[in-house]
């Protein structure tokens, strides 16, 4: 998969001069992030991390990814709605994860009470690596599927300049051309403008739910800016806000300050650190509300990696999607080899198999973010240690994906430039409205690649691992 630019990449002043020019671009078109230290001032900011090029991403692949996301917003919004299917499959987990099994109270108390939302909006991103097969042919893997606070729709529209600019001045102007547009944030704002009009309180506002520390501002900032230059008022608010000031009134109508919220767009609430005694109290009071939760929380549940091995067990898929058995081929085949450890045979077989074999694998656990998998020898360790342990249910195992690494510089606040083997990892967004039963809008409007050193297993661009990247498609 060798890009175009090949040539140029070892031509150290060429890249040095062009890495200046890079980050000056980035800075110009908003490709930004709030510092470490002052994580909640703008007063000074930097520029988000990049590539210094483009990375070469395969055609059909690419077309591939997209072609499957409209299947994906409605397998993800089928299992929402499937409670039997979310407590059977979560049943094991839920006893050893505290984190998923307070997410699952929330689930069933919103349940018993009764739903009082009639819209739901999703925005997911599904994940995929490319996966260097052993004839040659890469294959599309997927890596997880993002149904809660997806980023980087935004900044990732900013950096496509950026990297026509590079391109340009290296003398490539013909690939600079070639980049596809793309601007997920404006296709994410359609759904959440789509089920605030659905709501139909034209005074009502949009919520962004937001955490403590808020470096990625400017990716949220792109969304925002959609929906006002669509009339759409925004607020900002963190769970404690909501502790403090958030009321239910009839029929269970969300306010915050005296205003009336018709979609709350989570960015927050994604991992245990999200939460104390307060925000969990919060998140229930916002759960129980008639606002559109961006995701709701069985949406959310729908999105853990235990569900996601859950749905590569023959036959699953095709009950979740009842005559659709083209999407059901779609999905499957972009799956990579995944396995419960749920006590018994099963669990016990491939638990010895990945002691034995531990850079096959990957153990993950029921976690967001990036930071929390683990790979070869401490895998080994931590699995032969809860090897005959129930806490082992917290885990799923899934194959390593290997993709072919391509060179490139990776672009970051104060570090040296160097030349670096990399791999990609590529996300479309999807974008979903359903109101009662009926599917209003089924979108795939965008797409983001993140690109990380090879040396680095885990980790994406929040957790100080991964950059921003742009396709260029071969
Ligand atoms: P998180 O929810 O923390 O983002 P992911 O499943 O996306 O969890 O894993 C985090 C990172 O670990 C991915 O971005 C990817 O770089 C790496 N990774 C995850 N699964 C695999 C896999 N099966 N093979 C290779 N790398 C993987
Ligand atoms: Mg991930």
């Amino acid at each position: 998969m060798a890009a175009p630019w090949e040539d140029v990449l070892r031509d150290t002043p060429a890249m040095r001069e062009a890495a200046a020019l890079a980050v000056d671009a980035a800075l110009l078109q908003g490709v930004l992030m709030r510092t470490e230290g002052e994580p909640n001032a703008s007063d000074v900011v930097n520029f988000a991390p990049f590539t210094l090029l483009p990375s070469p991403v395969p055609r059909a692949l690419f077309e591939q990814a997209y072609a499957v996301q409209q299947d994906f917003n409605l397998l993800v919004d089928a299992i929402s709605q499937n409670k039997e299917f979310l407590e059977r499959t979560l049943a094991s987990t839920i006893k050893v994860d505290d984190f998923t099994a307070r997410l699952f109270r929330i689930h069933t108390q919103v349940l018993e009470e009764g739903l009082a939302q009639a819209v739901f909006l999703g925005i997911n991103r599904s994940d995929y690596m490319f996966d260097c097969g052993p004839g040659g042919a890469a294959a599309l893997r997927q890596i997880e599927i993002n149904t809660i606070a997806a980023s980087f729709g935004g900044l990732t529209s900013h950096t496509l300049p950026v990297h026509q600019r590079v391109l340009k001045v290296l003398g490539k102007s013909k690939e600079a051309s070639q980049l596809l547009p793309n601007n997920p944030s404006e296709g994410l704002a359609l759904g959440i403008a789509k089920a605030w009009e659905l709501y139909g309180s034209p005074s009502a506002v949009v919520m962004f739910l937001v955490e403590e520390v808020q470096r990625n501002i400017f990716d949220q900032r792109c969304v925002e800016n959609e929906l006002w230059n669509r009339n759409i008022r925004v607020i900002r608010r963190r769970f404690r806000d909501v502790f403090a000031k958030g009321s239910l009134g009839e029929g269970r109508r969300l306010y915050m300050d005296g205003q009336e919220v018709a979609v709350v767009y989570y960015r927050e609430g994604y991992v245990p650190k999200n939460y104390d005694q307060q925000n969990w109290e919060a998140r229930l009071l916002l759960e129980r509300s008639r606002a559109v939760k961006c995701p709701d929380i069985a949406t959310q549940l729908a999105g853990t990696k235990k569900v996601q091995q859950e749905l590569s067990r023959p036959g699953t898929l095709e009950s979740l999607l009842p005559g659709r058995p083209e999407a059901v081929a779609r999905i499957r085949a972009t799956f990579a080899g995944l396995y419960s450890l749920d006590m018994g045979a099963e669990g016990d077989k491939i638990a010895a198999a990945a002691i034995a074999d531990p850079d096959r694998f990957v153990l993950k656990p029921q976690r967001e973010g990036g930071g929390n998998n683990l790979y070869g020898e401490e895998l080994r360790q931590v699995l032969e240690k809860i090897r005959d342990s129930p806490e082992r249910t917290s885990y799923i195992l899934m194959d390593k994906i290997k993709p072919q690494p391509a060179l490139n510089y990776l672009l970051r606040a104060h570090s040296p430039l160097r030349l670096s083997e990399c791999i990609s990892e590529l996300g479309i967004f999807g974008v979903y409205v359903r109101q009662g039963k009926e599917m209003v809008m089924n979108t795939a409007p965008g797409h983001l690649l993140r690109t990380k050193a090879v040396e680095h297993a885990d980790g994406g661009v929040a957790a100080g691992v991964a950059v921003l990247d742009t396709p260029y498609l071969v």
